[in-house]
């Protein structure tokens, strides 16, 4: 029963969408943990251990001298260097508070009661949230099965044919958080094509700059041609700024335009804007942090599977490990040793968990952590 003035009661009274929602689960309480320990390995939320392009840090130093003012409400710089760097008109971009605050509003623009989401099972968290809260029916199709190729992944047959005329927004994310999975440039492709014209198709590139399979391919090039599609972007990953929340989609300037209309008008922060133009330029960097990064995933895959720790074929920063029937005593125990993974139940994985590949020595450290365990 709920009694005046509980969630269950301001629950009854929220709007449709959000009276069975339940909160994002960010995983473990690092704040907490980390002031608990002196020393933490933190590999639960696929954060850049390299950190951000040192002209970032400058930048922000700058920044700082006008933070009386408002930030610039158009992020104008910003966009122009991004347009400049993926060969886009400026008015086809649209900055976000993270891109996570961007997957939230193409929701609450194009969704809404009596349409439909679809996203599919596994997929980012995120596309479930953004749906419901916008009172649209969320509609989940299946994905491939654990013994496919590409275990878990994206089905793009399923993804069509959860369509009907109701659906206003389709999400997936490419490659996937947290399967780590990804589609190829051919499927990408023909899935791309095969979307109505009248559903906007979102697609999550949060870990594009990552990726470096010769079969993977952005969705950027198809913008042209598909005018009902979205990539988003983010320079919380690879860019290694979460921090500072900073976003950005891609779509045609129409769509942009409509999102415009919602936006909050001051959602990108003066050091963020600043940051993310810095390490925008700084292409070496992160030439340097995608390289160690795609060096520590082999390596880190390689080590787990000689200890028989399957991982799924990823993409990104991290790696989801299957650890069975034992997944919550592993994790439990690595905790205990200042070792913070992704628990994934709340995905239905419960077998498996998502690993955040760390530099050379936090991968020793997990190893080492996960020697104690298994001994
Ligand atoms: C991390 C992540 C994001 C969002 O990150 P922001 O920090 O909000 O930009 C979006 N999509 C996926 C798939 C992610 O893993």
């Amino acid at each position: 029963m709920s009694s005046r003035f509980d969630e269950a009661w301001f629950a009854a009274r929220a709007v449709a969408g959000i009276r069975e929602l339940a909160a994002y689960d960010p995983g473990h309480d690092v704040a907490a943990l980390r002031q608990r320990t002196d020393w933490l390995v933190e590999l639960g939320s696929n954060e850049n251990p390299y950190g951000p392009s040192p002209n970032a840090r400058g930048a922000v130093l700058d920044a700082l001298h006008l933070m009386h003012r408002y930030p610039d409400p158009r992020g104008a710089r910003l966009k122009a260097a991004l347009a400049g760097r993926l060969g886009v008109d400026e008015g086809q971009l649209l900055l976000g508070n993270g891109s996570h605050e961007l997957l939230m509003q193409l929701a609450q623009v194009f969704a809404g009661p009596g349409t439909d989401v679809v996203y599919p099972r596994y997929g980012f968290a995120v596309f479930g949230l953004a749906a419901r809260a916008s009172g649209a029916r969320a509609c989940v199709a299946e994905a491939l099965s654990e013994d496919a190729p590409m275990p878990f992944g994206h089905d793009p047959d399923a993804l069509l044919g959860a369509i009907t005329p109701s659906t206003a927004l389709l999400y997936i994310a490419n490659p996937n958080n947290p399967t780590g999975t990804w589609l190829d440039r051919e499927t990408l492709a023909r899935f791309v094509d095969a979307v109505p014209r009248e559903v906007v198709l979102v697609v999550d590139e949060a870990y594009a700059e990552m990726a470096d399979a010769t079969d993977y391919a952005s969705a950027l090039p198809l913008l042209a041609a598909h005018r009902n599609l979205v990539v988003t972007r983010t320079f919380s990953k690879a860019y290694a700024l979460a921090g500072l929340r900073c976003g950005y989609a891609v779509a045609s300037p129409g769509l942009v335009a409509v999102m415009e209309r919602v936006r909050e008008s001051f959602n990108v922060n003066s050091m963020a804007l600043a940051a993310c133009e810095a390490a925008l330029a700084d292409v070496e960097h992160l030439r340097w942090t995608t390289a160690r990064n795609a060096e520590q995933r082999i390596a880190l895959a390689r080590a787990l599977a000689a200890r028989g720790v399957a991982t799924l074929p990823s993409q990104t920063n991290f790696l989801l490990a299957r650890f069975g029937e034992r997944t919550s005593a592993v994790e439990a125990a690595l905790l205990q040793r200042h070792v913070v993974l992704r628990p994934m139940g709340g995905y239905g994985l419960p077998h498996y968990s998502r690993i955040t590949v760390g530099t050379a020595d936090e991968n020793r450290r997990l190893l080492a952590a996960l020697d104690e365990v298994n001994a």
